[in-house]
C-alpha cells in the first residue's frame, strides 16, 4: 500500500512540444492516473504589484504567472508556464500551486487547466481577460477571473478539489446575490508603479 501511494505521488514524465494551434504545450509522456500530481509549479514569488509591473512593461505575460494569494504571484518557471488553458481541462490546481489530474490522461494527450480558476476575485477585468479559442464545446470564448466562471463549473472544480487554498478561503467571504452578481469584500486597488 505504501509503495502504491509513493508511485501515485511521483511526478509523471512530461513532454513539451508544439500543439500545432496554440504554440507550445505540455503533453503526458506516460499515462497519468486521476488525482495524480502532475507538477508542483515553481517560480519566483513576487508581489501582485511587481507582477502587474512586469506584465505592463512587457517582460511577462499574465499567463506566465500564477496568482497564489491576494497579494502574491509566482513568476513561473519555463515548464510550468507552458501548460495551456482549456475551458474543458483535464487537470486542475490545488493547495498553493499543485497541478493534478482531474481525470486519467493517456500518454500523448495535452495537459491543460482552466486559467480562470486560478485568478483571484481581486484581479478585475481591466487587468486580465483572455480570448479563448480552445475548441471545447464548453468554450467560454472570453475568460476572466474566478467569479466569471459559470456557477456549475465553479461548483464542479470545488467538488473535485481543483481550487487553490487562497481561492477557497476567498470564496468563503463572497456571497452570490439574487441577480447573479457577487458581493465581495473591498479589495485593495492595485497600484502599479511607473
Ligand atoms: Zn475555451
Amino acid at each position: 500500500m505504501k509503495e502504491e501511494v509513493a508511485a501515485l505521488s511521483k511526478e509523471p514524465k512530461l513532454i513539451i512540444k508544439d500543439t500545432g494551434k496554440f504554440g507550445l504545450g505540455v503533453f503526458a509522456g506516460e499515462e497519468i492516473k486521476k488525482g495524480q500530481v502532475i507538477k508542483v509549479f515553481s517560480g519566483e514569488v513576487i508581489t501582485f504589484e511587481e507582477c502587474e509591473k512586469r506584465i505592463k512593461s512587457g517582460d511577462e505575460a499574465r499567463t506566465d504567472t500564477l496568482q497564489i494569494s491576494l497579494e502574491l504571484d509566482m513568476d513561473l518557471d519555463d515548464v510550468s508556464r507552458t501548460f495551456n488553458h482549456s475551458c474543458s481541462p483535464n487537470a486542475g490546481l490545488r493547495k498553493t500551486s499543485e497541478l493534478f489530474a482531474l481525470k486519467s490522461i493517456k500518454a500523448g494527450v495535452e495537459i491543460t487547466y482552466d486559467y480562470s480558476a486560478t485568478v483571484g476575485p481581486n484581479c478585475p477585468a481591466s487587468l486580465w481577460t483572455m480570448q479563448c479559442n480552445c475548441g471545447s464545446k464548453n468554450c467560454r470564448k472570453m475568460i476572466g477571473n474566478i467569479l466569471t466562471l459559470p456557477v456549475e463549473v465553479l461548483e464542479k472544480y470545488k467538488k473535485h478539489g481543483a481550487l487553490q487554498d487562497y481561492i477557497l478561503a476567498e470564496l468563503k467571504k463572497i456571497t452570490k446575490l439574487p441577480d447573479g452578481t457577487y458581493k465581495t469584500p473591498k479589495y485593495k486597488k492595485i497600484l502599479i508603479r511607473p
